[in-house]
């Protein structure tokens, strides 16, 4: 399979160029030039198959050209060593829980793949220049963690995790702070927009990259978005084991709209959903875009829901190249919501006194605006991105009781902190990396 850039402006590549560099040379995200159909059998036989067996069937039907099966077949049983069960909340909702991974959230499942997968792709090209591959990730909160903790320990890669001085949460910042080894945490004094920059200029550095080999584990890099396409599959195939498969809508709480974005490629590849919604937090840059057909990104405020203070959702490209950047056929696949901070912290409050069931700030951006669009007939499914414990504090303030915290949180905790203070400069971003090579 070859892959594209939605810049347009470059020539199409192969999976492992795609996946070691990230971005297309025009600046572009790399798009896989056919979305391949999952066949009919595969239908048939997804309410009999484990989360495990459905992803290598998915990555199957995306890598089998390019990685031999067994390989596929470890690297996705390595990558899924947890369940993403589906948890009824209330009538007609129900709660497809991300966070039983290593890192308690999401991001875990694409970081485990794309470790894997770029530990096989490295080990089975031509080499790189030699040396190690350096992994830049911007992160604001969860993404940091996630892929610190996928790649802690596999050869040849070094990561740096940018992340906002200040604003992430002490809990988060332990999880990628801690580790040693081969990550590095660098403290920017700057928002998460800022460290993406820095990222990206990084990428754009000719002289850097001449002598360092970097590349990215954000949500643009494909090895990390196909894979969250997986869970959607096995949402669907818990809600046909119950009956529930009928008029499905499902709804992310969303920042740089990869999970989404996977979820998009998921339907084009036939998962039958009849609608996605996008939660938004303060930041609803995209909910403007489905509102008025403009899209206009600015810098990100802070809220609760912190993974999701975007102010420029880098896989916007993907979903306009998806739909043929036609503003009506997105808003027929998708619609939006916006959750404020207030309401943040009243629908955790709310959910927990009538279900009994404990949202995170991301999953109750989605369970919000979830139960205020879903139709008579429908069922809902929204993404808990997040275990609650993550985001202590919040969840506290709002239910006014002890919030437990998994044994997995705390080991992170009781580390030493270390992390690399770094103004919001590319010059010194670009002067500690290339330090690291003395
Ligand atoms: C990253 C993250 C999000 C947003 O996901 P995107 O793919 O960036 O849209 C939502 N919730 C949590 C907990 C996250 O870590």
């Amino acid at each position: 399979m070859n892959y594209y850039s939605t810049g347009k402006a470059s020539p199409p590549v192969d999976l492992r160029t795609a996946v070691v560099h990230s971005l297309a040379p025009d600046k572009g995200l790399y798009m896989p030039e056919r979305i391949p159909a999952l066949p009919s059998s595969f239908f048939e036989e997804i309410p009999h198959m484990s989360l495990v067996e459905i992803g290598q069937n998915v990555a199957f039907a995306l890598f089998g050209e390019d990685v031999p099966k067994a390989d596929l077949d470890r690297i996705v049983r390595e990558a899924l060593t947890f369940d993403c069960p589906i948890v009824p909340v209330e009538k007609d909702i129900y709660a497809l829980e991300l966070f039983h991974g290593p890192t308690l959230a999401f991001k875990d499942v694409g970081a485990r793949f794309m470790a894997k997968l770029l530990g096989y792709l490295l080990s089975h090209g031509t080499a790189s220049q030699g040396g190690e591959v350096n992994v830049l990730v911007a992160t604001s909160g969860d993404t940091g963690s996630a892929i610190a903790n996928g790649f802690l320990g596999v050869e040849g890669i070094h990561v740096w995790v940018l992340y906002p001085s200040g604003r992430v949460s002490p809990m988060q910042e332990s999880q990628f702070t801690t580790l040693g080894g081969n990550i590095t945490a660098v403290e920017v004094n700057g928002s998460f927009d800022d460290c993406q920059a820095l990222v990206k200029a990084a990428f754009m550095d000719k002289e850097l990259n001449s002598r360092m080999f970097l590349t990215s584990a954000n949500s643009i890099n494909l090895a990390r978005l196909l894979p969250q396409s997986f869970y959607y599959f096995g949402a669907y195939a818990s809600l046909r084991r119950q009956g529930r498969s009928e008029d499905v809508v499902i709804c992310v709480p969303s920042g740089n709209f990869g999970n989404i974005c996977s979820g998009l490629i998921a339907k084009r590849m036939g998962l039958p959903v009849s609608r996605f919604i996008a939660a938004n937090n303060s930041n609803d840059v995209f909910f403007q875009y489905l509102r008025s057909g403009k899209y206009s990104p600015r810098p990100s405020v802070t809220t609760y829901a912190n993974a999701m203070d975007v102010g420029a959702p880098s896989n916007f490209a993907r979903i306009l190249d998806l739909y043929g950047y036609s503003h009506e056929r997105i808003t027929e696949d998708i619609e939006g919501g916006v959750v404020s901070d207030s309401q943040i912290l009243s629908t955790i409050r709310e959910c927990w006194k009538k279900n009994s069931y404990l949202l995170d700030p991301h999953g109750a951006c989605g369970y919000k605006v979830l139960s205020e669009g879903l139709r008579p007939g429908e069922v809902g499914v929204f993404l808990e991105t997040a275990h609650p414990a993550k985001f202590l504090s919040t969840v506290k303030d709002a239910i006014r009781e002890d919030v437990p915290i998994p044994e997995r949180l705390l080991a992170f905790s009781r580390g030493k902190k270390v992390s690399v203070p770094l103004e919001n400069d590319f010059n010194a971003f670009k002067k500690t990396l290339l330090d690291s090579l003395k």
